[in-house]
């Protein structure tokens, strides 16, 4: 760093994950977060306000985790090291046992179960959640009608804004807190009390495992452009909208102001894509079931295998406790949910073991959404995708079916299905 210019942050787009730990720790107020030209959050430093005193750099969790893990293979020394033995992290299938709980939640209702007994301590609970204008964003909730408003998954990269300070304000108000959110939002958090020198004893983190967050700029022009071609306001917007379509399904719907709802999977097309993900998570440190949070939460994918008696459409969590703190607040749980606990390979899922790959498409991509926005990747990318899909679909199902009504063919398919 010259000595007269402020620090580069984003030097490398790659190592800035938006966290905003830089922003809430710079004592001059110098840094905001601000859209880059794919409209994800970056710090911007005012180089009149900036004393350079370089606590921007010390705090960032994301730039020292992936220099870690470069260092080691598979990124499980420091890590274990940050669990408190080789104890941690303990698998378990969970569900809520209370149906309606689990319908409204996106998987299994964990988020609510751990939840739940810091509420009723009078704790605070952190997580994301939609804005009056379907933004995405951190809020504070103090009751469990505002904290219901968190549930449900949001594909999009949840904004900051001051939920960093405010956690500190909490912690050193003595109230116990609950942060949600994605694993470089919470590694963040845990940087930036560490540095502004917080005492931790009140703070649980519950991160997610997580592929990879789109830019706020995809889902915003998104929105706008269902509004155009349907001529009416969005009112509300679910990304996966499981209580319609189960599960398993990766189908959003939108309602919009006269009540009337719009069902999709444009969105979530460009999402599982991977061409709108932000650059830091195709290099994320934290994609590994060794995590510094006390409780990541998922979907339980594969538990068709791991645990077929277990497996329903309504949603299963797939739970990994990371240390003492969270054993304590998942065993308070406990009696309010089904839980088999299980082996850490039985949920090693993508996300747990590597970053998301970066598309080969990411840049025609790019191009094409600056040049004709979301209409234009529509006819190039989500059509195409769409189509290719159902033609799968009815090669496979018919030669599945086919297959089934011979004989000796189904038994073949039943000694393969068993293998
Ligand atoms: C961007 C993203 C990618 C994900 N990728 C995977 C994956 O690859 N594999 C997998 O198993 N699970 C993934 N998940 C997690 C999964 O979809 C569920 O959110 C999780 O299992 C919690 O379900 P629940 O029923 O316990 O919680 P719910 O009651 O539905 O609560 C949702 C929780 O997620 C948090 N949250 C929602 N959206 C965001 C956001 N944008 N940023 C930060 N926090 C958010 C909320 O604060 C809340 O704590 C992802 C979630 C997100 C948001």
């Amino acid at each position: 760093m010259n000595k007269n210019s402020p620090p580069d942050l984003t030097a490398r787009r790659d190592a800035c994950s938006g966290c905003s730990a830089c922003t809430a720790i710079c004592p001059q107020g110098a840094i905001a977060m601000k859209p880059d030209e794919e409209g994800f959050f970056c710090p911007v430093i005012d180089a009149e306000k900036c004393v350079r005193c370089g606590l921007c750099l010390k705090v960032c969790a994301f730039k020292a985790d992936q220099a870690q893990r470069a260092e080691c293979s598979e990124y499980t020394e420091r890590a274990e090291g940050c669990s408190e033995s080789k104890k941690f992290p303990q698998a378990f299938a969970v569900k809520h046992a209370n149906a309606h709980i689990r319908e409204m939640s996106q998987s299994g209702g964990l988020f609510t179960l751990i939840s739940d007994p810091v509420l009723e301590r009078g704790g605070v609970v952190y997580g994301a959640g939609f804005s009056g204008d379907l933004s995405v964003s951190h809020r504070r909730a103090a009751s469990k009608e505002e904290r219901d408003a968190l549930r449900g998954s949001k594909y999009v990269q949840s904004d900051m804004g001051d939920a960093f300070r405010s956690v500190r304000e909490d912690l050193k108000q003595g109230r116990e807190v609950l942060f949600t959110g994605t694993p470089c939002q919470c590694a963040g958090l845990r940087r930036f009390l560490e540095l502004s020198r917080t005492d931790m004893s009140g703070l649980c983190l519950l991160d997610l495992i997580c592929h990879g967050t789109p830019t706020p700029r995809l889902w915003k022009e998104y929105l706008n452009w269902q509004e155009a071609r349907n001529g009416q306001k969005i009112v509300q917007a679910s990304f996966r909208d499981k209580r319609r379509f189960g599960w398993r399904s990766h189908v959003e719907t939108l309602t919009f102001a006269d009540g009337t709802s719009l069902s999709d999977r444009i969105y979530t097309t460009i999402f599982y894509m991977h061409t709108a993900l932000r650059p830091s998570c195709h290099a994320c440190p934290y994609t590994t079931p060794h995590r510094c949070s006390d409780i990541s939460m998922g979907d339980f994918w594969g538990l068709e295998k791991a645990l077929p008696d277990f497996a329903d459409n309504l949603g299963v969590s797939a739970a990994l406790v990371h240390s003492e703190k969270g054993a304590k607040l998942f065993g308070e749980a406990r009696s309010r949910m089904e839980v088999i606990p299980c082996s850490v390979q039985n949920c090693l899922q993508p996300p747990l073991r590597h970053p998301t790959q970066v598309s080969r498409r990411r840049e025609a991509f790019w191009r094409d959404f600056n040049r004709g926005g979301i209409e234009l990747v529509y006819r190039h990318y989500v059509i195409p995708a769409l189509v290719r899909q159902k033609v799968k679909l009815s090669l496979v199902h018919p030669l599945v079916a086919a297959l089934r009504t011979v004989e000796p063919l189904a038994r073949l398919e039943k000694k393969i299905r068993q293998k």
